[in-house]
Formats: structure tokens, C-alpha cells, sequence
């Protein structure tokens, strides 16, 4: 049986994906994939992402700052964000957020954040709500990152002016009570295949709580790698050997969040494909 699946949130730019980018690309549309939201995080990527928008039709470009990289951007970040997504009137934006883990959790020598300058909250958020204004002036989607920082983010999100299609919590790791006043606020939340974790069992709670009109499925590849017995595509470690995690594994994440809801598939899917077009699409 074949399935129209769409990756809301992935890195497909990531220099760790770049080296096996061809057969990547033919093995999503082999397996069904009809859309995937390509995240910027940074100044450096956001012509990566644009020329992967203007290569594959299934490509929905986003531009953004990612909270690890608001430490490190530029004083004209602002301009070229404008001027990335002026250029292209379908983009989104995003990856954005706030991340209080990097802050108050995250080991010095984490390889992951090896030269960025870790900002501070208040800073984030200063960096966060001018993006978000971007967004909602022009109505574009936004996708969100948040760790560690659900009562800050609430505070923005409760009272800021949003795009009215909406907004997406990528990962969504936060508690289910929070959901119901996410959701109606406008926000879609999307399952990452790391959730498949036996361990993730909260994670996976809060998927069941979650309206049908706003769930979504990710895999924020090439990050967040799956549990090994989930993972059916794969590539080698980085060079500093970190897992990195394929893209292709959207059709595991599909399938764990139906077993999670006791959907079937099938039907998981038609609800991921109208969400999709209807927060990323129209
Ligand atoms: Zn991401």
C-alpha cells in the first residue's frame, strides 16, 4: 500500500546530509513523500535552503534563527532574514524559538553547540518575537522549537500577534495541559520519530490528547535520530560520530504515531496530508 507522506520539519540542507543528497532525495519520492519544511537555523544556511526550494518541488522553505544561533548572528541578521523571505512569498519561518536547555542543562563540551555563544533567555526572546512579527505580518507559517521554556513561551504566544493559518510546535515535548491553550492559539504540533524511544512514554501520552485537525509527523533529520529498531533507512556517523539520521525515516514516524493512536495508518496520513496544506500550502 502506498502512502502520500509529508516530513513537516526537517535540515535537508545539513552539511551532514549533503555528501548522500542525490539518493536521499530519489528514495523520499520513492517512498511516497509529497512535501517536507526545509529549516534554515542560521545566516549561513538560508541560501542552502533556498536553493533546495528552487531544485525539488516537494521542498517548502523556511527561514530563520535558530535559538542556539541567535548568540552568533550578525548585526544585519534582520535585513537578510527580510530580504530571504521577500524573495520567495511561500517561504515559512522558522526554525525560531526558545531553548533554556542550552542555558541551564547542556554540558560545555556538548559537540553539537562547539563554538556558539549561548544566548541568554531575555535575548532569545527579544530575537524570537521579532521573528514571530515577521510572520504574522505577512501570514506565513512559523515553525517553533522550544526546550525547557514553556511557561516563556506561553507568555509570547498568549498575547503576540500570530499568523492567522497558524503556527508549528516542532518536537512538541511539552505538557499535555498546555495543549489545549497551544491549540487554540492556532497551533499544529508535530511527532518526532524520536518519540518511538520506549523510554518516551509522556511523549507519546500527549500525541493522544492532541486534536486529529492538528496533528503532524517529522523527522528533524538529520537530528534527532530514531530508536535502532525503527530506523529503516540509514546513513554513516558524522565525522565527529554522531548518528545522523535519514530523512527516509518519516515512514517509521508515520507508523509509530498510528500504533500510538491505534489508527491505521492510512487514515493518520489523510489527516498529516490536509494539516500539511493547510498550515504550509495554501
Ligand atoms: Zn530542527
Amino acid at each position: 500500500m502506498s502512502l502520500t507522506l509529508y516530513d513537516a520539519h526537517n535540515h535537508l540542507q545539513d552539511e551532514w546530509l549533503a555528501p548522500h543528497l542525490e539518493p536521499i532525495a530519489e528514495q523520499l519520492v520513492g517512498l511516497g513523500l509529497r512535501g517536507a519544511v526545509v529549516n534554515g537555523t542560521c545566516e549561513d544556511d538560508w541560501a542552502l535552503v533556498s536553493s533546495l526550494a528552487r531544485r525539488f518541488a516537494w521542498v517548502v522553505p523556511s527561514f530563520g534563527l535558530h535559538p542556539w544561533d541567535v548568540g552568533n548572528r550578525s548585526p544585519g541578521w534582520c535585513e537578510k532574514l527580510n530580504a530571504a523571505l521577500g524573495a520567495d512569498p511561500a517561504a515559512g519561518v522558522g526554525e525560531i524559538g526558545l531553548d533554556r536547555w542550552i542555558i541551564d542543562s547542556a554540558r560545555p563540551d556538548d559537540p553539537r553547540l562547539a563554538g556558539l555563544r549561548r544566548a541568554s533567555l531575555t535575548e532569545q526572546i527579544e530575537v524570537f518575537t521579532a521573528q514571530l512579527e515577521l510572520a504574522a505580518a505577512d501570514n506565513r507559517p512559523v515553525t517553533i522549537h522550544c526546550l525547557d521554556a514553556w511557561g516563556a513561551l506561553w507568555d509570547i504566544v498568549r498575547t503576540a500577534s500570530l499568523p492567522t493559518r497558524g503556527f508549528l510546535l516542532h518536537a512538541y515535548s511539552g505538557p499535555a495541559e498546555m495543549v489545549r491553550g497551544f491549540a487554540e492559539r492556532g497551533a499544529y504540533f508535530s511527532f518526532n520519530s524520536s518519540f518511538l524511544d520506549p523510554r518516551k512514554v509522556r511523549h507519546r501520552d500527549t500525541f493522544k490528547t492532541i486534536p486529529r485537525d492538528r496533528v503532524l509527523v517529522e523527522t528533524d533529520a538529520p537530528a534527532m535520530p530514531l530508536p535502532q529498531p525503527w530506523r529503516t533507512y540509514k546513513l554513516p556517523p558524522s565525522p565527529s560520530g554522531t548518528t545522523v539520521n535519514h530523512p527516509g525515516n518519516i515512514e517509521a514516524a508515520y507508523a509509530g504515531l498510528a500504533t500510538t493512536l491505534g489508527l491505521p495508518v492510512a487514515d493518520l496520513a489523510t489527516h498529516a496530508e490536509a494539516n500539511f496544506l493547510r498550515l504550509f500550502r495554501h
